[in-house]
């Protein structure tokens, strides 16, 4: 067998593998599975390319893997849950600016050592492929870079604008179109290759300030899906099937994963792109001199309300990310549990700051997956509820998105405010991330419990055991 054959068919094994491994990426309980599955798919397609092609030195390949692998495997092991959107961020740049440099590099290879390129030595098909790979990479890279800076606080959150913003983005792809069209008609230089490059990298920058910092999850998903179709494009440059599909793959997988964050927000893309959400402090600002009493408890009175209830549904949100209460919470349910009270959990797809982050939560404290019901398993079941058990999550459980006139008109929430009883530990009542007030803190069934949710957890641990 030939290595071309062997090669094809190291692309086939690798893009099955991909496949079924984003398939288990489909629930927490094969979620790890499917990483790995996709990690192999990765290191097959990589060992197929190098012996279809044989232009580099495996020791060269290899030492890259190493470093890269060891690079990854520090990143993975040391940022913080929170932090995680960043680090996405972060990796989409990479592989966008990794596609725009295969597209590069082809055009240079094409050019020639003379600096001019020779008549008919790009053709329209090949030349479009190359700059399809050159413009939505360095899009995607540029634009990760900026939306990473956001998240980390090295770029003002706030949404940056300035007069004629998007007429000054359109006219700049306008003439995009213009230069590749030069270009592609025989222009002898690489004079618009650079262009657009530097266009493509400015573009990036143009799409992505405007966007206020807590949207950047949703646009990082977008940005992710732009790096698979660049992928896919530099597939075409150089001819290989599996980054096609591999880039197809992580294309799709992107754009279905915004649809699903802007549903389950009720906004549009475009409303994500133009719309300035979450940056308006007026709602937090008339929230910080706010009168309406509420009824605070301390964790030994939460502990008894938990300890004789029957059923109890517990709702994480960004708080309990960012308290990292999720072990703490684990220990309570099972002393609840052991005293005969059935708890489950109710997971909201956008609660937190990135998809599954909840999931991913509880799955580091071993809660059991069949204990974790999404919004429309559960929403049926709080009515017939003892107690609900809030820990930092606001907006999922506001019941503001019932009110047409909200900014959150339409959102789908978790109807806690159907259940008997209410229980919500956060620090104050200062609005979550839509920066709006939240009338389920002022009902009579509900019990606010202030702190800090791992200091708070740990007190209800010991209050529940005593109870
Ligand atoms: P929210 O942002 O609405 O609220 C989180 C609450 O946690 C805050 O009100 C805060 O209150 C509390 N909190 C913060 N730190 C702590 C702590 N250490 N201990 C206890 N409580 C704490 O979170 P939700 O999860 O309810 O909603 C997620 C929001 O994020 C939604 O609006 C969603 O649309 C949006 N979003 C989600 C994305 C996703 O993919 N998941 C992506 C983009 C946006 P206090 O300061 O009083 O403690």
């Amino acid at each position: 067998m030939d290595m071309t054959t062997l090669a094809q068919i190291g692309y086939l094994v690798s893009a099955i593998l991909f496949v079924f491994g984003l398939k288990r990426l489909g629930s927490p309980a094969t979620a790890r599975g499917g990483n790995q599955l996709a990690s192999l798919a990765m290191l097959v397609a990589i060992v197929s390319t190098i012996v279809e092609y044989g232009i580099l030195d495996w020791r060269t390949v290899a030492l890259g893997m190493v470093v890269g692998g060891l690079i990854g495997a520090v990143l993975a092991r040391t940022v913080k849950m929170t932090a995680m959107p960043e680090l996405v961020g972060l990796f989409n740049g990479m592989g966008g600016g990794a596609s725009a440099v295969v597209a590069t590099a082809e055009f240079y290879s094409l050019l020639g050592g003379s600096g001019v390129m020779p008549e008919g030595a790009m053709s329209v098909d090949v030349g479009l492929t190359i700059f399809l790979a050159t413009l939505i990479g360095s899009v995607t890279f540029s634009g990760s870079f900026v939306a990473f800076g956001k998240l980390n606080g090295m770029v003002p959150g706030r949404p940056l604008t300035f007069p004629l913003q998007k007429t000054v983005s359109g006219l700049l792809f306008l003439g995009l179109i213009g230069i590749i069209g030069w270009q592609l008609s025989g222009a002898a230089t690489s004079a618009p290759y650079l262009a657009v490059t530097g266009i493509a990298l400015l573009l990036g920058i143009l799409l992505v300030v405007p966007i206020g910092g807590a949207d950047m999850p949703v646009v990082i998903s977008l940005l992710n899906s732009y790096s698979g179709l660049a992928a896919s494009a530099a597939g075409f440059v150089i001819g290989n099937p599996i980054l096609i599909i591999a880039g197809a793959l992580v294309g799709a997988s992107g754009l279905i994963l915004t649809n699903l964050m802007c549903k389950a927000m009720n906004r549009s893309l475009a409303n994500v792109a133009f719309g300035a959400f979450g940056t308006d402090s007026t709602a937090a600002k008339k929230l910080a001199a706010g009168e309406r009493p509420v009824r605070d408890v301390d964790a030994e009175q939460a502990a008894l309300v938990l300890a004789y209830a029957q059923s109890v549904i517990v709702v994480p949100g960004y708080g309990l990310a960012v308290a990292q209460s999720q072990h703490e919470l684990r220990k309570v349910a099972d002393l609840l549990g052991e005293r005969g009270v059935d708890v489950r959990y109710a997971i909201h797809p956008v609660a937190g700051r990135m998809p599954g982050h909840m999931n991913v939560l509880l799955a580091e404290a071993d809660v059991p997956y069949d204990r974790l019901f999404d919004l429309d398993e559960i929403n049926g079941e709080f009515a017939s509820t003892d107690v609900v058990l809030i820990v930092g999550a606001n907006d999922v459980v506001n019941p503001a998105a019932r009110d047409p006139e909200s900014v959150i008109a339409g959102m789908p929430i978790l109807d806690v405010d159907r259940a008997r009883q209410v229980i919500v530990m956060k620090r104050s009542l200062s609005p979550g991330f839509a920066g709006i007030d939240n009338d389920l803190f002022y009902m009579d069934k509900t019990m606010m419990f202030f702190g800090d949710a791992k200091a708070s957890m740990s007190d209800l641990v010991r209050e529940v055991r005593e109870a």
